[in-house]
């Protein structure tokens, strides 16, 4: 592919030889790539900080045809993710948990522009002291939902007819809420509270959201099943999730 520039977040690097890094972006422009930053490690690395963890970088990106690995050329810094790392074990995790699961949803070369959108909103209003709980929680729903796999708030997975106001029931077999008519189902129920904050999520910016989150006890139930449908989607568990949750336990009791 001709060279090429695009802005991209940074979903995690690995070393390659003595000096140099493979890292992991997720570029607005082409999906997720893997790139080679020569002389990227050391203390005169060109690079500096840019390529740490949903930093968002603009990027030159270099290649042969078909090559899996590009190279990187040029790369400014956009937003640096360093200080929200920084800020506490708690947002570090956070950050590493963002990434893991941005990195599983990505489909490799395939431009996705509202997750890049969503990726980089939810990292900024991290970086601006936003809660990090209420953040995975919009994250994940945010990613099922452009991937078509968040279940309907309004409509019966198995009817189709309108849920009745209230709590949300979820049937596994139907993968979805399901109207009274169409219980008993597996569960989990979500008692309304939850779905009021559900509501809330989709409609809000992040920034938003964090800045005056759902009460911890009403957002809590969602990690569960956020989790659940993650796995099912993906067929294994994310090791920074868990984690992410002890941590979260540790901080938020
Ligand atoms: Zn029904």
């Amino acid at each position: 592919m001709p060279p090429f520039t695009s802005d991209a977040l940074v979903l995690r690097s690995f070393k390659l030889g003595e000096t140099s890094k493979v890292v992991v972006l997720l570029t607005r422009d082409h999906g997720k790539l893997r790139a080679v930053a020569r002389g990227a490690r050391g203390p005169r690395s060109r690079y500096q900080s840019s390529l740490e963890t949903l930093s968002e970088v603009r990027v030159g990106l270099y290649g042969r045809q078909g090559a899996d690995l590009l190279r990187v050329g040029e790369c400014e810094l956009l937003h640096s993710a360093f200080p929200m790392a920084g800020r506490s074990p708690d947002a570090a995790a956070a950050l590493s948990y963002f990434a893991e699961l941005l990195d599983a949803f990505a489909p490799e070369g395939q431009a996705e522009d509202a997750v890049y959108r969503l990726a980089a909103a939810v990292t900024r209003a991290g970086e601006e002291g936003g809660d990090c709980t209420p953040l995975a929680r919009y994250l994940e729903a945010w990613l099922l939902r452009l991937h078509g796999l968040y279940p309907s708030l309004d409509d019966c997975a198995r009817c189709g007819s309108r849920l009745p106001a209230g709590r949300l029931v979820y049937h596994s077999l139907a993968h979805g809420f399901v109207c009274d008519g169409c219980s008993p189902a597996s569960g989990p129920i979500l008692a309304e509270p939850v779905r009021l904050a559900l509501r809330r999520l989709f409609r809000e910016a992040p920034v938003a959201f964090a800045a005056d989150p759902p009460a911890a006890a009403t957002l809590q139930p969602l990690e569960p099943f956020h989790r659940a449908l993650i796995e099912r989607h993906l067929e294994r568990e994310l090791r920074s999730s868990r984690v992410f949750r002890e941590l979260s336990r540790e901080v938020h009791g």
